[in-house]
């Protein structure tokens, strides 16, 4: 490996900025980081150069670990989308610059200058100053000079910023042919998502401070594993769908997409279902689809821009049901819209006007493997379920998850009875305020469908850490993949527990470092989740409220397998109202606690397991 991150962070007043970044760049490889402005690029462009130091980790280069040894030293070329040439000096001295500093001698200097100007299509410029250049020469100076001492990794912050779009594509296709003619490892940092396809072996997309995802550009088009990536990547319509043994359902209407021989958790549960535009069919009824329908619509929305036609249909019927949850980049979260894309030859071959009633089909939908699909405030009265929805910390996790906030009166919550069902199971992510009857609250909600329950305490603040924490080991992989969903849309710091019971033991230790590293391993590659660890004895609770009562700003998720567990582990935590917010996440390792009255809600097979990444 040419670069190797393991866990870096840096923190800015105590926030993480780049949060336990973890990737391998190989050698001669292209690497492209992608993400909005301030999600931590430059910040971890700047750790590897050795420009900032890192707070937690290792930076590895060529297999040996520089996290201590200062830029000069690391061997990299730098270039910045501020061109940074010497004002004062020659095209030919800012190139040299770097060797003269090494004593390289005059002569040697000459021959490296003249092989740069060939490389970067700058020949004979040597005595022009960087006034006398245009933005894209500048930039192309800038990139022979990073490579005068030819670094073994090149390291590119946003090159093409400042430049317009024909001058940015040249020097685009200079930098790909300098990268593949030298074949060094590069890492080129930008917000622009066509730019990270144009050039990238290989995209790692950020987003508030994490490394989200890092794949081809096809593969991470076509299978993004969380909402961020599919709607940065490109256009995507979210849907809300169900996943049935049958295929997708949306609303009422059955997709014949995604069949299933085993459902997660043994039922049919909610999905968030990825729509490209181009994905997506239109024919003037339901019977001249060639594709599987999924709702009728009007066309609202009509934009000719050339090579496609953009448009966008409001669905009347099918999928609307399905509530949307997200619709390209404008916010319709709450109507119905899908944005569709089609080429002329599509057009021509049914031509649409605005007004017009069309039928939808879609070629091909793709599931998220997300366990967290949306939320349900719930309270046993209308005002308090209403408010609950607007807090603020749910409100912006929601918004972060391009999901809805859906509200639920339950009346039996104000004293829950085990002997009441829910009228219909609840779906997504229960919510409630954390409150005096919370236990018998959050046994009702968890034994009436809802697989994860958050608890919120009316000032919660987002989190700066979240501990991760299972009661045992059939909870484990569930809990992995609410906690990776959630710190996906939290810039918070993720440290799971691993507790061992009684006391410090010198014996008992390698067993309980053995099972921290599993747990981090396997966060890692099934759900793309970079954590902490820390190990520690006694009572999970007392360990647990020992770790929380530390600050506020902590977040707890727990994973249990049985009500059972809930009450005699945790019971004592849950009889007073918690400061801190709370996700338990449920998965019932055996069919024990079903109200009989909700029979087949949780007939589950196996362990409750939720999907892995694909
Ligand atoms: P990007 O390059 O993705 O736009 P940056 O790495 O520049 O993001 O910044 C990430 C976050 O860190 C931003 O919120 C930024 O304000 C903050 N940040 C960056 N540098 C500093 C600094 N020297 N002091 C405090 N905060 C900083
Ligand atoms: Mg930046």
């Amino acid at each position: 490996m040419s670069i190797t991150l393991d866990q870096v962070t840096k923190r800015y007043q105590g926030a993480p900025v780049v949060n336990d970044v973890s990737l391998e760049v190989a050698q001669g490889e292209f690497f492209v980081l992608l993400g909005p402005s301030g999600s931590g690029k430059s910040t971890l462009l700047r750790a590897i150069a050795g420009l900032t130091g890192v707070d937690h980790g290792r930076i590895a280069l060529h297999g040996q670990d520089v996290t201590h040894v200062s830029a000069r030293q690391r061997g990299v070329g730098l270039v910045f989308q501020n061109y940074a040439l010497f004002k004062h000096m020659t095209v030919g001295e800012n190139i040299e610059f770097a060797l003269r500093v090494r004593h390289m001698k005059a002569a040697d200097r000459l021959k490296r200058r003249r092989e740069l100007l060939r490389l970067v299509a700058l020949e004979g410029m040597d005595d022009r100053l960087p006034t006398q250049l245009s933005g894209g020469q500048q930039q192309r100076v800038a990139v022979a000079r990073a490579l005068a001492h030819k670094p073994q990794v090149l390291l590119l912050d946003e090159p093409f910023g400042a430049l317009d779009a024909k001058i940015r594509e040249e020097l685009r296709r200079t930098i790909r042919q300098v990268q593949r003619e030298l074949k060094i490892t590069t890492v080129l940092v930008t917000h622009d998502q066509e730019e990270a396809f144009a050039l990238a072996d290989r995209i790692g997309v950020m987003n508030l401070g994490r490394l989200l995802e890092s794949g081809k550009p096809d593969e991470l088009y076509a299978r993004p594993a969380t909402r961020f990536v599919a709607t940065f990547l490109g256009a995507a319509n979210l849907l809300l769908a169900r996943q049935t043994t049958q295929g997708i359902r949306f609303g009422s209407t059955p997709v014949r997409a995604h069949p299933t021989d085993k459902l997660d958790g043994g039922r049919e549960h909610e999905v968030v279902a990825v729509l490209r535009p181009e994905e997506i069919e239109l024919a003037p009824t339901r019977d001249a689809l060639r594709t599987n329908f999924i709702a009728n619509g009007v066309v609202e929305e009509l934009v000719f821009t050339g090579a496609l036609e953009r448009m966008r249909v409001r669905m009347t019927s099918g999928a609307a049901e399905g509530q949307l949850v997200s619709s390209g980049a404008e916010n319709h979260a709450s109507s119905a819209f899908l944005d569709v894309t089609r080429t002329q030859y599509e057009h021509r071959a049914f031509p649409v006007t605005l007004q017009q009633s069309v039928a939808v089909g879609v070629r091909r939908i793709h599931v998220l493997p997300t366990p967290l699909s949306s939320y349900t405030a719930c309270a046993s009265g209308p005002e308090a379920a209403e408010r609950l929805a607007r807090h603020p910390f749910l409100a912006e996790l929601a918004a972060r998850m391009k999901t809805r906030i859906a509200s639920r009166v339950e009346p039996t919550l104000a004293a829950p009875d085990r002997n009441v069902a829910a009228s219909t199971p609840i779906s997504g992510v229960a919510v409630i305020a954390t409150q005096n009857n919370l236990l018998q609250q959050s046994e009702w909600l968890l034994q009436n469908g809802a697989a994860e329950l958050l608890v919120l305490p009316s000032q919660a603040a987002p989190p700066q850490r979240v501990l991760i924490h299972w009661a045992d080991d059939s909870a484990r992989r569930s809990t992995l993949a609410v906690a990776a969903s959630v710190l996906r849309h939290v810039p918070a710091e993720a440290v799971y527990l691993g507790i061992l019971p009684g006391a410090a033991d010198d014996a008992q230790k390698p067993l309980g470092v053995r099972a921290l590293l599993d747990a981090r391993s396997e966060a890692q590659s099934v759900h793309g989740l970079e954590m902490r660890t820390e190990l520690h004895f006694g009572g999970a609770a007392e360990a647990l409220n020992r770790q929380l009562g530390e600050s506020t700003d902590q977040m707890l998720i727990l994973g249990i397998s049985s009500l059972q567990q809930l009450r005699d582990q945790f019971g004592a935590m849950l009889a007073s109202p918690v400061p801190y917010s709370l996700m338990i996440v449920y998965r019932p390792a055996k069919e024990l606690e079903v109200n009989p009255r909700l029979d087949g809600i949780r007939d589950t097979g196996g362990a409750g397991e939720r999907a892995a990444l694909s």
